[in-house]
């Protein structure tokens, strides 16, 4: 496999010992650039194995040229599925519009394709060629002494590191150790997410995307290979004011929503019961006013989650993992600075990715029919020529330039 596109890992006269949290997206990206840039990253997932199965996301942007700067690209469309459509249709099956996604192609240059998270993952995890990664073990405790930090883990043991990273997703432990409780920077959007996959389900519709939207709620599925069927429930909280615990009252919560709703919504909920796996949570961003204390920083969605509406978290999460490497390669040894010009770096640009997000939420599973019409109009509009690229690149626009980390490097 090839795995570098930038010279072999370099002596650096500060080399750090650096433990991040989390390897979903934003962790074994971070580590990658880390290494080359002559440190030792450790990671840390309190999962058993790297995660498997999940949703599809669509990958394009930044994240996608950073993958490109990794060598990964080639793998990644390998595992890909280039979706030719975006279909919604009515009770009764109808199609009320469509969205044809060559224009998504155009706009990206081909630079664009949907992929399993869990592929993404397993793909940047794999090219960690040499860097430890424990499985099983996760960061409990911190405790920062100024010239390094001691964390506790959850096998008991104690370890010196110079930094320690959180990279652990939405409800990062990170975050609450260093920064205090989730709520104090989570924004819910107002929607629930769940998720799962089941084999042998037809109809398919290869490489569509199809979905049924009522007021406040949608029901989505994506045919898998192997024979595979994704499919994505989107809800408003006025349907549940209370989060469930636990998989018996997700899947009973998600049987009150959409039991009866039309289009195959009972036949996909009569085998909900077969899957032993379903994605369930709060749609949510994360705000903070400082993403480092001491020798503790975060990371992609631990940061600055800008949620599924975004459609780009996972780009984003890679983002912030070359940039965070990139400034503390740049300022060798002195963590304080780096984050700093992390933070000052990227800061607003996710501000405006997280407005964004949340103006196109609507579009999901808007609260009437109103709005429901509207947003068929506007996927039938994007398939007007001219009309339709215009409308299509206000969301597809990048106003990041990335920065080159890469020159400082010597061999
Ligand atoms: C339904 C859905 C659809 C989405 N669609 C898209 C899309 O189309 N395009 C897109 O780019 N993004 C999409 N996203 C967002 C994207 O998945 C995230 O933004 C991205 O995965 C964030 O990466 P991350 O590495 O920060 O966190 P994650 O990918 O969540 O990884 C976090 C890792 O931390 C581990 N972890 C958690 N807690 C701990 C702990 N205490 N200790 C140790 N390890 C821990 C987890 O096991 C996991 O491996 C979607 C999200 C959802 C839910």
């Amino acid at each position: 496999m090839t795995r570098n596109t930038v010279p072999g890992s370099i002596k650096v006269r500060h080399r750090m010992k650096i433990a991040i949290n989390g390897c979903g997206i934003a962790g074994p990206t971070l580590a990658w650039w880390l290494q080359k840039y002559g440190h030792e990253p450790v990671l840390f997932d309190q999962s058993p194995a790297l995660r498997t199965g999940g949703y599809v996301i669509d990958f394009w942007g930044t994240g996608y040229d950073i993958a490109d700067k990794m060598g990964l690209v080639s793998s990644l469309r390998e595992d890909a599925y280039f979706i030719k459509k975006v279909r919604a249709v009515t009770a009764s099956g109808r199609t009320t519009s469509s969205l044809n996604t060559r224009g998504f192609h155009e706009i990206t240059n081909g630079r664009y394709l949907s992929i399993a998270r869990s592929d993404l993952s397993k793909r940047i995890y794999q090219a960690c060629d040499g860097i430890e990664a424990r499985f099983g073990t996760s960061v409990v405790n911190i405790q920062d002494q100024g010239d390094n930090v001691t964390l506790e883990l959850s096998d008991g043991s104690h370890e010196l590191f110079d930094l320690v990273i959180g990279a652990d997703g939405l409800h990062s432990h990170i975050r609450t150790l260093a920064f205090g409780p989730q709520e104090h920077f989570e924004t819910h959007t107002g929607f629930y997410v769940a998720a799962f996959v089941l084999p042998g389900y037809y109809p398919r519709d290869e490489l569509e995307y199809v979905s049924h939207t009522q007021p406040g709620r949608q029901i989505s599925r994506v045919a898998l290979r192997d024979d595979q069927t994704l499919f994505l429930f989107i809800f408003s909280k006025r349907f549940a004011p209370h989060q469930p615990v636990g998989e018996e009252a997700e899947k009973l919560l998600l049987h009150q929503i959409y039991e009866n709703m039309g289009w195959e919504a009972d036949a996909i909920l009569s085998r909900m019961d077969e899957v032993d796996q379903v994605y369930f949570d709060r749609v949510s961003q994360i705000r903070m006013p400082t993403w480092a204390q001491g020798r503790v920083a975060l990371v992609g969605d631990a940061v600055a989650c800008a949620s599924l509406l975004a459609g780009e978290g996972t780009g984003l999460a890679m983002t912030e993992a070359y940039v965070l490497a990139g400034e503390l390669h740049n300022a060798d040894g002195d963590h304080a600075t780096a984050f700093q010009s992390y933070q000052a770096r990227l800061q607003q640009y996710l501000i405006l990715k997280q407005d964004a997000a949340l103006k196109f939420a609507g579009l999901f599973a808007p609260e009437n029919w109103f709005w429901l019409v509207v947003r068929d109009v506007m996927l039938n509009l994007t398939s007007v020529p001219i009309l339709g690229k215009k409308l299509l690149a206000s969301s597809f626009q990048s106003d990041l330039d990335l920065p080159s980390y890469g020159t400082l490097l010597k061999k």
